[in-house]
């Protein structure tokens, strides 16, 4: 549809190669942008970029690492030009109780879910800025960044904090013509949690969600595309939740 086209485009997604970057990649990929895959280790989507053909390519990108996240806008820029849309979506979490949480942990969480988005959203940000180009920012966040549970205090923290900024973002960069959301998912089934979620456990935490099932990868899709084309216009600073009423439910 015209309406979420991206065509023409320059995307940037980081920490594509996991369950949720992957999928995103090939969303903006198919709604017609350009799309760099971002990645530690770029071999890691060297596939998925030629599966996706000429408009794609492998970066490599560490978002804790200034060094790397230049290195990164500058080999998407002489690719493809200045990007002008940017998916934060790296992200890592420690699952820990409250008074084990260690000092490392805490550093490390913090480090690519909130400086990690800081360091890739304001380069972004100068580049569009430079090139007199506006563009579309969306942090990937988490209800967690709302709501709390037990055992993620370094991960709700962070996302807290992301969420935050996206609204700190969104009002400086307003006159630049950028715009910075938030998407923030409830639980989505990935590679990653299929045991918890199939565990006595996790079954009880989906019967706390009003929808009585896990988000999918394909539940962000619409979403996404409104954060990320024209069709969110007059959209900046919002946070976008998809939890399937999870976390308006207090039963
Ligand atoms: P995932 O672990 O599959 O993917 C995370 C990606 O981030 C991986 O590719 C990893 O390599 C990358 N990454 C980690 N450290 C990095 C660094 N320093 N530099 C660059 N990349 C780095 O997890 P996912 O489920 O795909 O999550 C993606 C995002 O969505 C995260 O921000 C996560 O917090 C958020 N989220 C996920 C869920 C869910 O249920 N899966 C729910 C809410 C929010």
């Amino acid at each position: 549809m015209p309406l979420f086209s991206l065509e023409g485009r320059v995307a940037l997604v980081t920490g594509a190669s996991g369950g949720l970057g992957r999928h995103f990649c090939r969303v903006l990929h198919e709604a017609g942008a350009a799309v760099a895959l971002g990645a530690r280790r770029p071999e890691a989507v060297a596939a998925d970029a030629a599966a996706l053909g000429d408009r794609a390519m492998p970066v490599a990108l560490d978002v804790t690492d200034t060094a790397s996240v230049a290195a990164a806008f500058g080999a998407v820029e002489a690719r493809f030009g200045t990007v002008d849309l940017l998916v934060n979506n790296a992200g890592i979490a420690a699952t820990r109780p409250f008074l084990e949480h260690t000092e490392e942990e805490w550093d490390r969480v913090l480090d690519v879910d909130l400086r990690g988005a800081f360091l890739v959203g304001q380069a972004a940000a100068k580049r569009m800025v430079a090139a007199g180009k506006p563009g579309a920012i969306v942090n990937i966040a988490s209800i967690l960044g709302g709501r709390v549970i037990p055992g993620v205090a370094g991960y709700s923290a962070a996302k807290a904090g992301l969420v935050h900024l996206t609204r700190q973002m969104a009002v400086e960069l307003a006159r630049h013509r950028i715009r910075v959301n938030a998407l923030a998912p409830g639980y989505v089934a990935t590679e990653i949690n299929r045991d918890f979620f199939a565990s006595e456990a996790g079954q009880a935490v989906v019967k706390r969600i009003p929808q009585r099932r896990l988000g999918m990868v394909d539940d962000l899709t619409g979403p996404l595309l409104l954060l990320a084309s024209d069709a969110g216009a007059h959209m900046t600073g919002s946070v976008v939740t998809v939890d399937g009423g999870h976390s308006v439910n207090s039963l």
